[in-house]
């Protein structure tokens, strides 16, 4: 039974029932080829969407340029806020289509994508408002100017130009609004590409920003695989930037690729995030805190808290609620109000996590949780927990992108010895501490390496808080005034007067 026996919205069947061409220039066009979305919760297919290449993305790079030096470059600053605005209203008033494309096309519980579709409005409302909020500075002319003649140096805040934005398929519609609001807001034009495994939540949104009156060639959207569609946007020589999100091992290539015409880049990459649990952390806070660092998003979350140190004097109780907590999470269709972890987004990744679960058993890791899947369709894993883990194994090592948590114990009280054991990682994305002592809380904070670190709570995102990584969790802010700034140019004007 397709989606498990739920009920999709009216609106939402009938988006389901037609396939999807590209958006460019302002208007749905074919692609080369098409492709089959399928619900990860029932292995079944949803709909068909067109795909494009070299060529596509050639056109739509064209009208992003045309538009960048036309219409919504030429647009005064207000109007281009009103028309952001009235995006964000569209999308508030079909939240519901938004919500259940994420939950049908990813896989993600209701509850989650009722908060990411809550977040995206937020988000495009928050830039939006910055628009008017784009300032330069004045300051001092240099000497040799302003000895001979009266002079005034003052800076501008530019567009970057023509955005590439390469989004992945674990919160489809929210890492494409956290890359297109803050461009836009900034005033530049964007060819957006999202993953082939989720194209569905940005399709509709394209519908909005036609309705929503933005002029044609501002948001394109070309769907394709990520060697093909991906890769011609990387390679672009009109782009100006590429904002990628995904995996590590891509943000090499989009670096190499950029290098034709030294595009800017902004990189949101991979995670392997450390939670430590010290002696006198709050278990009733801890243990489902700690549990949903590791299993929100079913696991597949850049932030995802994957490696647990705990110390010795919880351990064993920590590890006990976790595994609890982990046994009794209620997996199902994401349409299912009671679902609380859906499954991973393909065959092929469920067999990459069930590979690393089997390696895991291999190295020595004692399975405390989980460790199996339902016997139902879809792509489900259970939410497994390993106790025993050390820093050689691969569980501790790889970012696995599925529900599991390996925990190491530890017993130092030594915070520049539990910090290293954090720090040993090329990751650097997201953290936690647990503690009810503020004060080693933000000692041991000072010494994570990683752009957001939390103290009795894990993976605070949110939309004015910076979020990006140290390391090889990447290159650049998103959110907040920084990921206005990643759009904008700053140019310094000297005039004697
Ligand atoms: P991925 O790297 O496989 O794909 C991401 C996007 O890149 C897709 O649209 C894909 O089609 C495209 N792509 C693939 N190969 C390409 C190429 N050669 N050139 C250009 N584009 C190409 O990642 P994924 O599996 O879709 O997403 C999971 C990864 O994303 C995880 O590593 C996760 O940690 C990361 N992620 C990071 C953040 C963050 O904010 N740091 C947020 C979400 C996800």
């Amino acid at each position: 039974v397709p989606f498990d026996g739920h009920a999709l919205s009216p609106q939402t069947a009938r988006f389901l029932a037609q396939p999807h061409p590209l958006l460019i220039d302002g208007r749905w066009v074919e692609g080369a080829g098409e492709m089959t979305s399928h619900d990860p919760a029932t292995g079944l297919p949803l709909t068909r969407f067109h795909i494009g290449g070299a060529a596509e993305v050639d056109r739509a790079v064209a009208a992003a340029r045309a538009a960048f030096n036309g219409p919504w470059g030429r647009m005064p600053a207000t109007d281009r806020a009103a028309l952001l605005f009235k995006l964000a209203r569209a999308m508030a008033a079909d939240a519901r289509l938004l919500t259940e494309l994420d939950i049908v096309d990813n896989g993600m519980p209701a509850f989650i994508a009722e908060l990411t579709t809550a977040n995206t409005v937020e988000m495009l409302d928050y830039y939006a408002g910055a628009v008017l909020r784009i300032e330069g500075t004045t300051t001092s002319p240099p000497r040799h100017i302003a000895a001979q003649a009266e002079a005034l140096t003052y800076t501008l805040r530019e567009p970057v130009g023509v955005i590439g934005q390469i989004v992945p398929w674990n919160v489809p519609l929210s890492t494409a609004i956290l890359k297109l609001a803050p461009a836009l807001a900034a005033g530049c034009t964007v060819v957006i590409k999202p993953s082939e495994e989720t194209p569905l939540s940005v399709l509709a949104l394209g519908q909005m920003v036609l309705d929503a009156g933005l002029p044609p060639g501002v948001v394109n959207i070309v769907n394709g695989l990520g060697a093909d569609a991906g890769a011609a946007l990387a390679n672009h020589p009109g782009v100006d930037k590429i904002s990628f999100t995904g995996s590590t091992a891509t943000g090499r290539r989009i670096v190499a690729a950029s290098l034709g015409n030294l595009k800017k880049i902004s990189l949101e990459l991979g995670g392997k995030s450390p939670v430590v649990v010290m002696p006198d952390a709050d278990l009733a806070l801890a243990i489902p805190g700690v549990a949903m660092a590791t299993f929100f998003l079913q696991g597949q979350n850049c932030m995802a808290g994957t490696r647990i140190f705990a110390h010795a004097a919880i351990h064993d109780e920590l590890v006990a609620g976790v595994s609890a907590f982990a046994d009794v999470m209620v997996l199902g269709h994401g349409l299912d109000a009671a679902s609380q972890q859906g499954p991973m987004i393909s065959a092929q990744h469920h067999a990459k996590v069930r590979g690393y679960i089997d390696g895991a058993q291999a190295e020595g890791a004692v399975l405390a949780a989980g460790g199996s899947s339902p016997d139902r369709p879809g792509h489900f894993i259970r939410p497994t927990v390993f106790t025993g883990c050390h820093r050689d194994m691969a569980i501790m090592r790889d970012e696995i992108f599925g529900p599991v948590m390996a925990v190491q114990r530890f017993e130092s009280s030594d915070l520049d010895t539990i910090a290293a054991l954090a720090n040993d990682t090329p990751f650097g994305l997201s953290g936690s501490v647990w503690t009810r002592d503020l004060s080693t809380a933000h000692r041991l904070v000072k010494r994570i390496r990683a752009g957001q670190v939390s103290i009795n709570c894990h993976g605070a995102v949110g939309t004015n808080i910076p979020f990006g990584g140290y390391g090889q969790s990447g290159w650049g802010r998103e959110f907040g005034q920084e990921g206005l700034d990643a759009y904008l140019e700053t140019k310094a004007v000297t005039a004697r007067l």
